[in-house]
Order: structure tokens, then sequence, then C-alpha cells
């Protein structure tokens, strides 16, 4: 049953490493009793309080200053412990990954986002998570690491049901890899919820690449209408290599909302996010489109 007793009833046994040595040595020693790495904790702790989640042993990553950095010189590479508050105060993000930057901007409220962290939204691979559809939009990839070695993979293939990811229990999110955007390339996010500082009933990131009237390239990834985030890749199929204009828009409309395959839960209708995806596309094209023109 789903309590709040706004307290940790359960024991556990608490580590604060200091270095990326120091928690892969503890991931390793402990990767078959039930560790959880602690970020924020604006998921994690929530799900140990309400939910019951049952902790043996949990590790706070947050006092790492190795993986706690923001490197603008080529494309995004954003440390897994960065706060989300510190990755929108950066110019570069503003201005050239805005749906990333809107998305960010509408997860909860700057509480929230002073302790939240991007690793700990992909972590927790919510269907509904903000930052994860301009994530996979902008084809970025999380660096896994462990005492085994190092590999990355992209956030698209990351998650893979609600709250599934295929990291290994001895593995941590180091980093997240966002590539160097094109020149006349623009993007949006847009989200509806039921009131502002919530979880997306729908969320929508769009990222395209013009030249000219011509959709060069084109990305549209919808959240909390499937068990992960969704590409729509027929929609996306229809656009590329195109001259945009408002019958195409309309057309795209149409095709995405029988590609997305919405449920009904606590948070909306399957009909509600069905009827608002074409209205969203429809904004976030123009929008993505006009930003594209630079
Ligand atoms: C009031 C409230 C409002 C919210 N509103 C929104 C919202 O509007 N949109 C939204 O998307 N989310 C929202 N959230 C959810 C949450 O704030 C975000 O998902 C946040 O990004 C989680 O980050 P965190 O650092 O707190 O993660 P934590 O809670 O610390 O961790 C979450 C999960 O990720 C794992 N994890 C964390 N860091 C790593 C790492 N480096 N490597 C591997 N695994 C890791 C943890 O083990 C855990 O499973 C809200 C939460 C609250 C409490």
């Amino acid at each position: 049953m789903q309590t709040n007793t706004k307290i940790l009833a359960q024991e556990f046994e608490y580590f604060a490493p200091k270095t990326l040595d120091e928690a892969l040595d503890l991931l390793d020693k402990y990767k078959d009793k039930n560790i959880k790495i602690l970020a924020g904790g604006t998921d994690l702790l929530v799900k140990m309080k309400t939910i019951n989640l049952k902790v043996d042993y949990l590790m706070n990553v947050k006092n790492i200053l190795e993986i706690n950095f923001l490197d603008t010189a080529d494309g995004l590479k954003i440390g897994a412990v960065t706060p989300l508050s510190h990755i929108i105060r950066e110019e570069k993000i503003k201005m050239k990954y805005s749906a990333l930057y809107e998305g960010i901007m509408s997860m909860a409220a700057p509480a929230i986002r002073n302790m939240g962290t991007m690793a700990g939204n992909l972590g927790n691979a919510s269907p509904a998570a903000d930052t994860v559809p301009p994530l996979i939009a902008y084809g970025a990839e999380v660096k896994l690491q462990s005492k085994r070695g190092e590999r990355t993979v992209l956030v698209e293939d990351f998650i893979t049901g609600v709250g599934e990811t295929i990291i290994e229990t001895d593995e941590i999110i180091t980093q997240i890899n966002i590539p160097k955007i094109n020149k006349n390339t623009g993007s949006a996010f847009l989200k509806k919820s039921r009131v502002k500082a919530d979880l997306s009933k729908i969320n929508l990131a769009v990222c395209l690449e013009r030249e000219g009237n011509v959709c060069k390239d084109c990305k549209i990834v919808f959240g909390s209408v499937a068990i992960k985030a969704l590409r729509a890749e027929k929609t996306e199929g229809l656009l590329k290599g195109q001259m945009i204009n408002s019958e195409l828009i309309n057309k795209a409309a149409e095709e995405v909302s029988s590609e997305i395959k919405p449920i009904d839960d606590i948070r909306s209708t399957a009909e509600y996010r069905k009827a608002m995806s074409k209205e969203m596309l429809k904004d976030g094209l123009e929008l993505a489109w006009a930003r594209a023109k630079g």
C-alpha cells in the first residue's frame, strides 16, 4: 500500500564516496547486494518513503567533483551530478539547445531543480521524464563506467521500459554527451500537465535542420504516450527532404496521432493524448522551424 510517512522507515548502510574510483569500488563490492545510487534523491528518496522501495546500501554520489561539470567546448558534456539548475544557467543551452532548456525549465520548481540531476531523470526511467525527449531528439549518449571499463549508449537505447534501463548493477552514469548542433538547426519542447509544476500528461521534443525551405533532418520524440519516450519515425519520414508548409504540417499532425500508442492512466486518457499530440506537433514544428532560421 502507498504510504507517505515523510521519514525513511528502513535501515540501510550509507556511503558518500569523494572520488569516482571509490564509487566504482563500492559498486563492484556490493553489486549483488541491492546497492542504489543516490544523486538529488528527488525520485529515489520519494520511492523509499512512499512505496517502500527497499535499499540495503545507499551510495550518495553528489560529492564526487569529477562528475560535477558542464563542458560546452564541443557540443555539450554534462557531468552526472551537475544540478539541473546549473544546466539551465548556461547561455549556450538556452540559445542553442532550446528543447533541453525548455524541458528542464518545465520540471517541478527551483528547489527540485537545485537537487535533481539529468542522470537521475534518466536512471528513474519514467515515461513522463522531461529531459528524455530532448536528449533523444539531439542524439545524446550516456557514458557508463564500472571497474570493468566504460561504454557509451544512446539515450534512445538506454531506457527500455517503465523504470527499466540497460545499466548493470556495477555501473554508474558518469556523463551525458550531446552532439554539436549543425547550423540552421532549431528545437522546441512542449508539455501538457495538470498544473505547471507537475509531471507531463504528454510532452514533445522536436529538433530539425533546415536548408532554405526544405526540412533536411528531423526528430520528433513524445513522452508519456508509451512505456518509454517514443520517436515518431513515420512522421519524421513525411517531413525529411520536403518543403515545409502548413499543408505538410497538418498532414504530419494527422500521421503522428495514429503513430503514438497512448494509454489511459492516472494522469490522463489515451483520447486526450491523441488529440493533443496533433496540436502539439503543429506548434512544435512551427517553433523549431522558425528557430532553425537563426
Ligand atoms: C515534487 C516533484 C516534482 C517533479 N517534477 C518533475 C517534472 O516535472 N518532470 C520530470 O521529469 N521529473 C520530475 N520529478 C522527478 C525528479 O525530480 C527528476 O526525475 C530528477 O531529474 C531526478 O534526479 P535526482 O538526481 O533527484 O535522482 P535520484 O532520485 O537521486 O535518482 C533517481 C534514479 O536514478 C538513479 N541514478 C541517479 N544518478 C545516477 C547515476 N549517476 N548513475 C546511475 N543511476 C543513477 C538512482 O539510483 C535512482 O534509481 C519531480 C519530482 C518531485 C519530487
